[in-house]
């Protein structure tokens, strides 16, 4: 008899949330022109991440990283206005996702989340044994009273909500989440999860309430950062949601270029500002281009713009096919209701002018 597999794995397929472009590249057998798809720091990132990256390189690659991450959580706390015991590190938000799930529900519990949501973190529940139990958007946004209504019913353990939300670049201001969180039962966790933090417009983000015992916030370097590559994110929120990280958590695993680049990304929020800047004026880019070849951009919140294709799926996905055969990588929803968009990320002015000339000849040659 071979090694058993963990019955609940061994009926589950093998899953890739996302298709790295690298893999489409080597099927392909040529680079892409102009990397869009994956919401990626396409400005790069502080000149000082990448100077604490070289020093740590030198001197501190030999070593095994602090495995506290205290010189970061000290410097999140400062920025965040918590206590140490209220933030936790962590590989990417991926990563914490997993270890989130694990903690706060068992095999077979009912988790919510939207139909069309982050998919790691649906990756994480299948896994896990987990129900997952889906709600759909409306108007291209994460559907609150929907979402209420369904957890009021179902009394989940776990609510998963993205704020601004990925792939629809849509938010809520913070006086609706603020209310929402009160409307939630008192056992369900929500996961905000606030990749697309630092792009967010002024009052989306709600106050930073770490007393709240059922909220759990989930930020990362990897977007306006820059520093996907790293994997390093952080949760926070109540002690007693933290604490609980410390049974499960991978110690060693944020690694300590990660640890010493995110302290000195976070010190420069100058450079943070000005690419937000960048970011702003790339989704404007994206919109007109979008618009000229009259098709309907979103409005966004976050360092990616969704494009209404005006038709169906199958419509979209071939505009997508077009542009990825151009040399173009960008994604799509896939959801019902939400497929007939494509999702393409902030690029520099170099990249965006190639997207802009693809997507005129894919256009063209759909025609
Ligand atoms: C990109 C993204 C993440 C991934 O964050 P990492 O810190 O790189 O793991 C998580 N959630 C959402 C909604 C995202 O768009």
């Amino acid at each position: 008899m071979p090694p058993k597999i963990h019955p609940p794995l061994a009926k589950l397929p093998a899953t890739i949330p996302f298709v790295a472009p690298e893999h489409t590249e080597r099927v392909a057998g040529r680079p892409f022109e102009a990397r869009l798809g994956a919401n990626e720091g396409n400005f790069g990132c502080s000149p000082f991440a990448i100077e604490a990256m070289a020093e740590a390189a030198r001197n501190d690659v030999r070593n095994y990283p602090d495995p506290e991450c205290f010189e970061l959580r000290q410097a999140l706390c400062a920025h965040l206005d918590v206590e140490m015991n209220n933030v936790v590190a962590g590989p990417g938000i991926d990563g914490l996702l997993g270890y989130t799930v694990r903690i706060f529900s068992s095999p077979g519990d009912t988790i919510l989340t939207s139909l069309g949501a982050y998919p790691t973190f649906n990756y994480h529940v299948a896994g896990n044994d987990r129900q997952l139990h889906t709600v759909p958007y409306d108007e291209d946004k994460e559907d609150l009273a929907a979402l209420l209504d369904a957890a009021q019913k179902l009394c989940p353990a776990i609510l998963y909500l993205s704020n601004p939300d990925n792939p629809m670049g849509t938010w809520w201001s913070a006086k609706k989440i603020a209310g929402f969180v009160d409307a939630l039962p008192e056992q369900t966790l929500l996961i905000l999860d606030e990749a697309y933090g630092e792009t967010a417009f002024e009052g989306t983000l709600p106050p930073i309430e770490p007393t709240r015992p059922n909220v759990l916030r989930l930020r990362t370097f990897s977007k306006a950062y820059g520093l996907a590559g790293l994997r390093c994110g952080y949760a926070f929120g109540h002690e007693d949601l933290v604490a609980p990280f410390e049974k499960v958590r991978n110690h060693f695993g944020v690694n300590v270029m990660a640890q010493k680049a995110a302290i000195a990304a976070l010190a420069d929020q100058a450079w943070l500002a000005a690419t937000v800047e960048k970011i702003a004026a790339a989704r404007a880019r994206i919109a007109k281009a979008a618009m000229t070849q009259s098709l309907q951009p979103l409005d966004s919140a976050t360092n990616f713009v969704t494009i209404d294709c005006g038709q169906d799926g199958g419509f979209a996905m071939d505009v997508l096919k077009g542009l990825m055969a151009r040399g173009v990588f960008i994604r799509k929803p896939m959801a019902p209701g939400l497929d007939r968009c494509i999702r393409v990320s902030a690029g520099r002015p170099e990249e965006l002018e190639v997207f802009e000339l693809s997507l005129s000849e894919t256009l063209d040659a759909l025609k």
